[in-house]
């Protein structure tokens, strides 16, 4: 079904994203002989890069920093020849011609491409709780690798029973003098082995079936105000720093009108990352799925540049 005379275009793919997916099918793209644009956030850094340790990523037996892996990733792609630009993308339209091109405005910049690939990652969720915004940056915050050396001996709380809430708790053993973990449930829902590795640290202490009710404090956070969520009692803790990690937000806002999203705003697609719109893939973070690690993201990326590849051959009457 290739057309006969295409019209003029900037690039054969744009992606929306400097993440582990994003580089990934980067790398893919440039490698497979395709004019490749990556538009890294202007205002946002992907979540991998503010990442202490990731010891699960395979070849890599002793650990790395996500900035130092995200530099490799970075590496790599520019080996193969991908064009990248620190931009924020602020609206998608496509063409109404049968040629069917998608139009990328991203500031002082627009673009006119074949496909896109979006992988905008997420960001951290809010409680929405008194005194969250007030003391942010003054005590509270989603980032224990970015702040933890600010609390060395001193005690902090940290919000959450996923992966992110103990990775990091785990992390500020190294400066804190006391963490307590505040989760909602009486048990966590982080991997065995961070759960097994947080109960063996001594520095850590949960409290359990407790809600974070209010954040205190007058200059800088003092302390919070919890709840139990069964008896309802209100309880003080003394903190000077309140690390909180109630799961992530997808950035999929610039996408809502033009591709499908489930109920909680991750752009819906199937197994080989096609999403609701012709030509548009996803990977990463920002789709709806089950599991959200490094690697599975790094493997949706080159599905994504996979299948870009072929809907762009097809447009080019490419045989494939
Ligand atoms: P998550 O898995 O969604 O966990 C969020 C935690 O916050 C849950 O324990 C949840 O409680 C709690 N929570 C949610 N809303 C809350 C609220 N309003 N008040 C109090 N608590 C609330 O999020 P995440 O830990 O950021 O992880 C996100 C994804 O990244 C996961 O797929 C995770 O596996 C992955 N990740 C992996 C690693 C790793 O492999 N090392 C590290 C970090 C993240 P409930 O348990 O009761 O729902």
């Amino acid at each position: 079904m290739g057309i006969t005379k295409l019209p003029q275009y900037d690039y054969d793919i744009i992606i929306i994203g400097g993440g582990p997916a994003g580089f990934t099918a980067g790398i893919y793209a440039a490698r497979a002989g395709l004019k490749a644009l990556l538009l890294e956030g202007a205002s946002t850094v992907s979540q991998i890069t503010i990442t202490d340790l990731i010891e699960n990523y395979p070849g890599i037996p002793d650990g790395i920093n996500g900035f130092d892996l995200m530099q490799l990733f970075k590496n790599q792609a520019l080996k193969f020849g991908l064009e990248i630009m620190t931009k924020d993308v602020l609206a998608i339209s496509k063409s109404d011609s049968a040629a069917a091109l998608w139009f990328v405005n991203a500031g002082d910049k627009s673009f006119r491409t074949l496909s896109i690939i979006a992988a905008t990652g997420a960001q951290w969720r809010k409680l929405g709780i008194p005194g969250e915004t007030e003391f942010a940056g003054k005590g509270v915050s989603y980032c224990a690798t970015c702040d933890g050396p600010f609390y060395r001996n001193k005690e902090v709380v940290v919000v959450g029973g996923g992966d992110s809430a103990i990775q990091e708790a785990l992390f500020l053993t190294h400066f804190a003098s006391r963490i307590t973990v505040i989760h909602r449930r009486d048990r966590l829902r982080a991997a065995g082995i961070l759960q097994k590795r947080a109960f063996a640290e001594k520095k850590i202490e949960f409290v359990w079936n407790a809600g974070l009710a209010e954040v205190l404090g007058s200059d800088f956070v003092t302390g919070v105000k919890i709840k139990d969520v069964v008896s309802g009692e209100l309880k003080l803790i003394s903190a000077e720093g309140v690390f909180i990690f109630v799961g992530r937000l997808p950035n999929t806002g610039i996408f809502n009108t033009i591709l499908q999203l489930d109920n909680s705003g991750y752009i819906i697609t199937n197994d080989a990352m096609n999403t609701s719109a012709a030509g548009f893939f996803a990977a990463g973070d920002c789709r709806a799925k089950l599991f959200r690690q490094v690697v599975t993201a790094a493997g949706d990326g080159a599905n994504a540049a996979f299948s870009a590849e072929l809907y762009i051959g097809n447009w080019k009457g490419e045989a494939y």
